[in-house]
């Protein structure tokens, strides 16, 4: 499945929002879940083909001229005029994903395989608290707009600066944290955990979902358990990417460090 680009534009100095159309898009169909992605092959320059192309005979070229994957949520899809709405952060000339975002034009082609997802608010939580960064923002936002009606739902999301920081919507009674990394350079594994451990303690069953860089969601994930805040089986937590390590170098010990952070003692 592909699209093409009908827009791209920032949506705050950090996140490009691109909105994808046209004919490749006429079989996409979305879930259930308020997390959905789509992994996305992003272009090396070697690459002698072009979108759309045979994602399984591509596998068999040398690596310079392999796609390079990249799980990328689905912000909104809107049914009527069949367009698919990315939200991708940039950092700085790094990444496929990043910089193909930064430098899409409308016209652009881009590929994917998808959607698969894995969280929807539960209508039987008393209230919902979601935490990430700026990869975790579009779930974050698709999930605050999935909460049943009224029920409290907070979230904590790290961004650069006020700059990063965009306006949310929910049915639920929502309150945002912003928290800033600019000008910090050491703690940055521990700036999520700290907002999230000097939140007043909700009441009643909360359902969780921390998502977002590898070393931060397990610190939060640390908190939420061994306070109690939320039961284990009430937390989605996945580690999107791992600072310093690019997506090929994550997916190739991420398996390991996921199994290490459920054998944590959480009392
Ligand atoms: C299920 C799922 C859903 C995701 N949804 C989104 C989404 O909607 N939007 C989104 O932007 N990302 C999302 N991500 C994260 C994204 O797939 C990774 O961040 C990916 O590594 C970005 O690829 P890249 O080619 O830009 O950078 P890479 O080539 O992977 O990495 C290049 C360098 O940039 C660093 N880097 C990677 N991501 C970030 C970041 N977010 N901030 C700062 N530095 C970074 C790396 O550590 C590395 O040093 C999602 C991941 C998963 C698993």
């Amino acid at each position: 499945m592909y699209g093409e680009v009908v827009s791209a534009s920032p949506l705050t100095p950090q996140l490009v929002r691109v909105v994808l159309g046209g004919p490749g898009l006429e079989t996409f169909e979305l879930g259930a879940d308020a997390d959905q992605y789509v992994n996305c092959f992003f272009l090396p320059d070697a690459a002698p083909y072009a979108v759309p192309f045979d994602d399984e005979a591509v596998r068999e070229l040398p690596r310079e001229q392999r796609p390079y994957p990249r799980r990328i949520t689905v912000r909104a899809w809107d049914e009527e005029r069949r367009e698919l709405t990315l939200d991708i952060a940039t950092h700085g000339d790094l990444g496929y994903a990043g910089r193909w975002a930064a430098h899409a034009q409308p016209g652009d082609r881009l590929q994917f395989r998808g959607p698969a997802g894995g969280y929807r608010p539960p209508a039987d939580a008393d209230s919902y608290l979601l935490v990430g960064d700026e990869s975790a923002l579009p779930a974050i936002a698709a999930c605050a707009e999935a909460v049943p009606s009224g029920r409290p739902v907070v979230a904590v999301i790290e961004v650069e600066d006020a700059a990063g920081e965009v306006a949310l919507s929910s049915p639920g009674d929502l309150e945002v944290h912003w928290v800033h990394r600019a000008g910090r350079h050491d703690g940055l594994d521990d700036l999520l955990a700290e907002a999230v451990a000097a939140l007043p303690r909700p009441a009643g069953v909360v359902s969780a979902f921390v998502h977002g860089e590898a070393a931060e969601t397990r610190a939060v994930r640390r908190v939420l358990l061994r306070a109690g805040i939320v039961e284990p089986e009430r937390l989605s937590c996945s580690p999107y990417w791992r600072r310093g390590l690019d997506d090929e170098a994550w997916r190739a010990v991420k398996a390991a460090w996921v199994r290490e952070v459920a054998a944590e003692p959480v009392d």
